[in-house]
């Protein structure tokens, strides 16, 4: 049979896709090379009788038309946002709590800094300002820079709303802060350590970078885009695990119409005088389309899939130039108790994130052995305990643990990744856990340790990068994924990408899937 659009990869991002093209009509095939849909968000039963998000924990910002134009929230999908979102414990006994109330969070903070308490409302004030700017932005196409025509300008009307409410100034400041480091934009506003460790650790997640490095603030930003009310490092655990948000997706999918084929593993797109118009799978069959939608990574789809010999040689040099260089790992604990950390008095506190960010250096520090192709001794961990806000994801009594640590560099200096340099990566996370958490080791019933080599083969992510492409500004908005393919449209006719190394990248965000899918229905009109 002859679909009109063939979406190879059901991660969200390719559900989100096929569900806007089955809506308007389009006969669609998905078809997905591992056991189950969702790509990185997904929920496994990874020990048995205990239940992980594999890969991520927690979502931050949806595109906001999602929700409502899918009627996803229903019983299958339901988001807890934790409070304090993110509680950060300290070597002295001492800890900083993120709440989404401000003045809670002062208060927190006042034990470091009356200062800083003092300055906590006019910060968030000021970052949620900055985030209304790129909010607009994540749901547009990027214009072809440089060849911008009247119609491109026009399509960036969205931004004239935080224009008229926060005026040019903020838009200068946004400019401003963009390619600032993170100590930069701190040293405006902080001077408490906890605090200031903290935030950075929201600007290096997934980056092979410190937090010194430049433009580690819009990482910060982004993480940050639809941050409501000023809660920053904002949590929402998806109830039965980050894989009920894609099974939703897939069910809106199926009952639109969509077949989707999970293990159908695509080995090459089908071209023909540079359209494509099929897809060759390793089992061997063949299936025809009018467009081909690619979830998977640029360089996947198109080094790997399409074949550097159907591309222009200048096109093959700006897509092996993309930078991925993956950081980070996850390790996984099924626990027989919960952990007592020495600092933390109400289990409210273990409900959220848990980050190991003492100080802005302690992250740079932990960043410095990655340079050297290390893994660092006294990493960086952002620890959950899932199965504290939803019992079905562990046996009665016990627990679910997940970390997720930077950094583990995809390129070793020395040795490679093996059961070896997984261990001692397992016995860093441990032994900084213990510091708090004193006895933590004997709750250990059994563990899982993914390394960036594993991200890269059991998901596809090239180097293990979390986000198809690494999150800094030369692979921002109209670069992403490379300058002048920015509107998910590729070289080759009727071949389209929409997973998130494209605009506007990472995160559990759908937009991605709904902006290419907005490209795709509109060149279906023309
Ligand atoms: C360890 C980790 C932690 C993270 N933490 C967070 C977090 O806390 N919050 C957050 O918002 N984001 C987080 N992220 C980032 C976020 O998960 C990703 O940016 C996002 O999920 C990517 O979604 P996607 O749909 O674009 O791609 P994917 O989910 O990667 O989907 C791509 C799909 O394509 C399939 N595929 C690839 N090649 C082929 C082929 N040849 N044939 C068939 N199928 C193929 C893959 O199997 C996969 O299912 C994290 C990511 C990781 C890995």
């Amino acid at each position: 049979m002859r679909y009109d659009s063939i979406i190879i990869g059901a991660g969200h991002n390719g559900l989100v896709a096929a569900v806007r093209l089955a809506k308007a009509g389009q006969r669609v095939l998905v078809l997905e090379k591992r056991h189950s849909v969702g790509g990185i968000a997904i929920t496994e039963e990874l020990i048995p009788r205990f239940h992980f998000n594999t890969c991520v924990d927690y979502i931050r910002w949806l595109h906001p038309r999602l929700l409502k134009e899918l009627k996803l929230e229903d019983d299958r999908f339901k988001v807890q946002w934790t409070d304090p979102s993110v509680v950060t414990p300290l070597p002295d006994g001492n800890c900083l709590r993120l709440s989404a109330d401000a003045s809670t969070t002062a208060e927190s903070i006042r034990q470091f800094s009356k200062a800083d308490a003092e300055n906590w409302s006019g910060f968030i004030d000021r970052i949620a300002q900055l985030v209304a700017f790129l909010e607009p932005l994540y749901s547009m196409t990027p214009p072809p820079v440089p060849d911008l025509g009247l119609e491109h300008l026009i399509s960036m009307r969205g931004l004239l709303k935080p224009l008229r409410k926060y005026g040019r100034k903020t838009l200068v400041e946004l400019l401003r802060v963009l390619p600032m480091t993170m100590p930069e934009l701190l040293d405006e506003w902080f001077e408490s350590e906890p605090l200031r460790g903290t935030l950075a650790a929201s600007a290096i997640h997934g980056l092979c970078q410190g937090p010194m490095a430049v433009g580690t603030a819009y990482l910060f930003l982004h993480n940050h885009v639809g941050c409501r009310n000023g809660a920053l490092r904002p949590a929402g655990f998806v109830q039965g695990g980050m894989g009920n948000f894609s099974n939703a997706l897939a069910a809106a999918a199926e009952h639109l119409g969509v077949d989707i084929r999970t293990n159908a593993i695509v080995r090459k797109i089908l071209t023909d005088e540079n359209q494509a118009g099929g897809v060759l799978l390793g089992s061997g069959e063949e299936f025809k389309a009018h467009r081909i939608i690619s979830n998977a990574g640029p360089s996947v789809t198109l080094l790997d899939l399409v074949g550097r010999e159907n591309l222009e040689p200048r096109f093959t040099r700006q897509v092996k130039a993309i930078k991925y260089r993956g950081a980070m790992a996850r390790i996984h604990l099924a626990l027989n108790d919960l952990p007592r950390f020495r600092v933390f008095t109400d289990e409210a506190d273990l409900r959220g994130v848990i980050s190991i960010s003492p100080k802005l250096e302690y992250l740079e520090q932990a960043y410095d052995a990655a340079k050297y192709g290390r893994c660092s001794y006294h990493p960086y961990l952002e620890i959950v305990i899932p199965s504290l806000t939803d019992s079905t994801l562990a046996p009665d009594g016990k627990h679910t643990m997940s970390i997720t640590l930077q950094y583990a560099p995809y390129q070793l200096r020395q040795g490679e990744w093996n059961k070896g340099t997984k261990e001692a990566l397992l016995q860093s996370a441990l032994s900084t856990v213990s510091e708090y958490a004193p006895g933590f080791g004997d709750l250990i019933e059994d563990t899982v340790v993914l390394s960036p080599l594993d991200l890269e083969e059991q998901f596809g992510l090239t180097e293990g990068n979390i986000n198809h492409g690494e999150m800094m500004l030369d692979q921002f908005f109209f670069m992403r994924p490379v300058a002048g393919w920015a509107q998910y449209r590729t070289p080759i006719e009727n071949l389209y990408l929409c997973g998130s190394g494209t605009h506007p990248g990472g995160g559990i965000t759908g937009a991605p899937g709904w902006n290419a899918s907005r490209e795709i229905l509109r060149d279906l009109k023309n």
